[in-house]
């Protein structure tokens, strides 16, 4: 500790620039606390929470379940290795695979890396099963995180282009496009790779109807379908996977984000098809580690006793309405995309970073992608009086922009 460490006084802000890299663009917010559907930041403002840390936080904070289960199994086991078994693990496996349709499921620690494990998986099994093709078909505006297998995955240049050369073996297709999709498959094909709704390019949905028909496609042409249900999982849009809405389960499914409640961890289901790992091929120290896995059971135990998935498509309605009833009172609110609790509201106009800003100053925290769209990702158990509230200050937000805009 040969540099002085900084003074009382510093804010937060020139702390993180002196000792953080620089690889976000941080609000001018400290959080402290929370509970529910609020937090309160550093100094002392009490907040409704919309982004949930970016889909993860499903049962709110500082939920007594999940606080309980983690307080719990710390006083058991924090960490074994997966040299040996363990009882949260198999328990989460058995919930997961109840869940969401026959499968084996791997463990890790974020999207990222059930993503790498995805392509893993579909790699192997291409090799094995059509000839060594090695091809995965992903979409344009597809998000699926940081690491440089993920990244190949991911068709964002800014993403993708200053850690170029990237892992080839990767063709990128217009999201909705089934013709494309279609044309783009020959024999080198080993797996289409999608998310049932795009998160990270504003909440864009694939159109009712094209999950069933990619599904029908991927078994004609014998390649496996890949969800990547990081984001769309865990009841947030209404059902517990997205898939589920069309009945169109995939051969492979990749899990994070809400699956522990806010602990780190990620997962992959593989149908029986798609299973092909053998001693050997894939691991991970912490992955499926007990503490997380308890906190993760405990997730899934609480969505289902508190009928949280079914709550989020009955308030994600009601949010939707009340957001749109907002654009029809004057607010530049051009429509309301995605299901359930997870909603883009794409504007009028190019204001939506200037909104985010505006509405912490009103108590709200939303967050902007892009410049037309203000992504909606709240705790499932966010209720109908946040959710007026939040209208309510994003009403005020928005006045604030608009005056701000008058007086430029
Ligand atoms: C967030 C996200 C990821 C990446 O997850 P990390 O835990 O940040 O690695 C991958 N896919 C989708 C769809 C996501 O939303």
């Amino acid at each position: 500790m040969s540099a002085p460490l900084p003074t009382a006084n510093a804010t937060l802000a020139e702390r993180a620039k002196a000792a953080l890299m620089d690889t976000y663009q941080r609000q001018p917010l400290g959080l402290r606390h929370g509970s529910g559907a609020r937090v309160t930041t550093t100094d002392g403002r009490e907040m409704l929470d919309l982004v949930a840390g970016i889909a993860v936080n499903v049962l709110g904070h500082n939920h007594p379940a999940l606080r309980a289960a983690i307080a719990d199994q710390a006083a058991r086991l924090i960490h074994t290795s997966n040299l040996y078994y363990t009882e949260p693990q198999l328990e989460l496996a058995e919930l997961l695979i109840a869940s969401a349709f026959p499968s084996r499921v791997f463990f890790c620690n974020s999207g990222a890396e059930a993503n790498e494990g995805a392509i893993k998986l579909a790699r192997k099994w291409g090799k094995a099963h059509r000839d060594g093709a090695d091809v995965i078909i992903c979409a344009q505006g597809a998000f699926h995180g940081r690491t440089l297998g993920a990244l190949a995955a991911t068709a964002n240049r800014r993403y993708r282009e200053p850690f170029e050369p990237l892992p080839r073996g990767f063709v990128h297709v217009p999201y909705n496009d089934i013709g494309a999709l279609e044309t783009a498959i020959d024999s080198t094909t080993c797996a289409v790779m999608l998310e049932p709704i795009e998160g990270e390019s504003g909440v864009l949905p694939l159109e009712p109807g094209r999950l069933a028909a990619i599904r029908s496609l991927c078994d004609e042409r014998d390649i496996l379908l890949i969800l990547d249900e990081v984001q769309t999982g865990m009841g947030r849009t209404g059902r517990w996977w997205a898939h589920q809405h069309e009945e169109a389960a995939p051969d492979v499914m990749t899990v994070a984000k809400g699956l522990g409640g806010g602990v780190p961890i990620g997962a992959i289901l593989a149908a029986p098809r798609a299973d092909v790992f053998e001693p050997g091929d894939h691991g991970s120290t912490f992955g499926g580690g007990p503490l997380a896995c308890a906190a993760a059971v405990a997730v899934m135990r609480t969505i289902a006793d508190e009928d949280l998935v079914r709550h989020a498509a009955e308030i994600g309605d009601y949010l939707a309405e009340s957001l749109s009833a907002l654009g029809e009172r004057g607010a530049p609110i051009a429509g309301v995309r995605g299901r359930g609790l997870m909603l883009g509201v794409a504007l009028s106009e190019d204001v939506a970073p200037k909104v985010a800003a505006a509405a912490l100053d009103a108590g709200l925290i939303i967050n902007a992608v892009g410049a037309r769209t203000l992504r909606i990702v709240p705790p499932l158990v966010i209720t109908r009086d946040d959710v007026d509230e939040a209208v309510q200050r994003l009403s005020t937000a928005f006045a604030a922009v608009e005056r701000a805009e008058e007086q430029a």
